[in-house]
């Protein structure tokens, strides 16, 4: 007798939970890219201890159509690509369509959304990858999920969650960094009710660097800048005597996607080269633009990781880039700083 068989879609999303929703800051991750996928400029994300309560995030981009909102709660359900060869252009952050099953599958989500101006919507409540409630309501145009009681129903899972403040960490450095990568984007965090994010969406990636790291910063920050035929630098890294004891604060946004990477990393620090107090790291926002076709972002579920396939060009213009900066940093003395 055979015995081998398909398991049904409510075990598989449970199994790709697993990958994709690591924790509060994972279902953060993926509703806020959603949002900003769907060309919202207004986007507000309101957590309860630490996300482990709740966790909501409100945009006003296109909503879903009434007979979507059900669709896109199925597994491998997406409107960001349809054909093999899209994988190799990606421009959306999204596109695996995993992030709405698989948090279904771990809490209780309630899904509000509008596609149009003229007041109706539709209201989805699923509870454990159970659908409870696909009903008309009034809805403003934009989208708002209401995630409750995460890993509710996988208390393996619930179990390895740290404590608020931890989780609560992860969520504003996922955010801290979303925003970096959309600085026309109007970011509001909320935890508890109290403000721990905001950005203003007027495109200046100085202010939103103010928002985060404070004014001071913002100011000593020495913008950078440069291109060869495959890729486009730019962004600000900050003065070698402005530091960290952690790497925390240098960020890379790869085609408007935050990205974590060891080489280019490793590539800023030697452009810093002794500049840097040892066990110093600096701070940091450097966007990085190339065609698609040149990063492949399909490696790792959670797309923090991607492969450059012409990393070596990409590491050595970084370091270049780098240098050239602090060159004129030092060549240069700046007056006195004034705040
Ligand atoms: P993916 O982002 O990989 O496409 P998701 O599971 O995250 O997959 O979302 C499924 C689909 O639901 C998306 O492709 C999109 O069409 C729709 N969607 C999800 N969130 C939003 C949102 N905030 N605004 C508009 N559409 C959304
Ligand atoms: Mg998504």
């Amino acid at each position: 007798m055979a015995k081998i068989h398909i398991l049904d879609e409510h075990i598989a999303n449970q199994i790709a939970a697993g990958e994709v929703v690591e924790r509060p800051a994972s279902v953060v991750k993926e509703l806020v890219e959603n949002a900003m996928d769907a060309g919202s400029t207004v986007i507000e994300v309101s957590v309860e201890e630490g996300g482990l309560h709740s966790i909501r995030v409100t945009d006003n981009g296109s909503g879903i159509e009434p007979d979507d909102c059900e669709t896109a709660f199925y597994r491998h359900a997406t409107s960001k690509i349809s054909q093999g060869r899209d994988l190799f252009q990606i421009t959306s952050l999204g596109f695996r369509g995993e992030a709405l099953p698989s948090i279904a599958a771990v809490s209780k989500v309630t899904l509000t959304t509008s596609s149009n101006t003229d007041g109706r919507g539709r209201r989805i409540v699923i509870e454990g990858g159970q659908l409870k409630v696909n009903e008309d309501t009034a809805a403003p145009r934009g989208t708002d999920f209401i995630v409750k009681e995460l890993f509710y129903n996988t208390p393996a899972r619930l179990k390895y969650m740290k404590t608020i403040q931890t989780e609560l960490g992860h969520i504003s450095d996922y955010m801290y960094r979303l925003a970096l990568s959309r600085a026309d984007i109007a970011f509001t965090v909320r935890h508890n009710g109290n403000v721990l994010l905001q950005t203003m969406g007027g495109g200046d990636t100085r202010n939103v660097i103010a928002a985060i790291y404070g004014t001071g910063t913002a100011k000593a920050m020495l913008p950078i800048e440069a291109e060869d035929m495959d890729y486009r630098i730019s962004g600000f890294i900050s003065r070698p005597d402005w530091t960290r004891a952690n790497r925390n604060a240098m960020s890379f946004i790869v085609n408007g996607r935050y990205i974590r990477s060891y080489a280019l990393t490793q590539a800023v620090l030697r452009g810093y080269h002794t500049m840097l107090p040892i066990n110093r790291y600096p701070l940091m926002v450097m966007k990085l633009d190339m065609h698609p076709s040149l990063v492949d972002v399909n490696v790792h579920p959670s797309k923090l990781e991607v492969r450059f396939s012409k990393e070596a060009e990409l590491t050595a213009l970084i370091q270049e880039a780098v240098q050239k900066v602090l060159m004129q940093e030092v060549l240069i003395p700046r007056p006195a700083k004034q705040h």
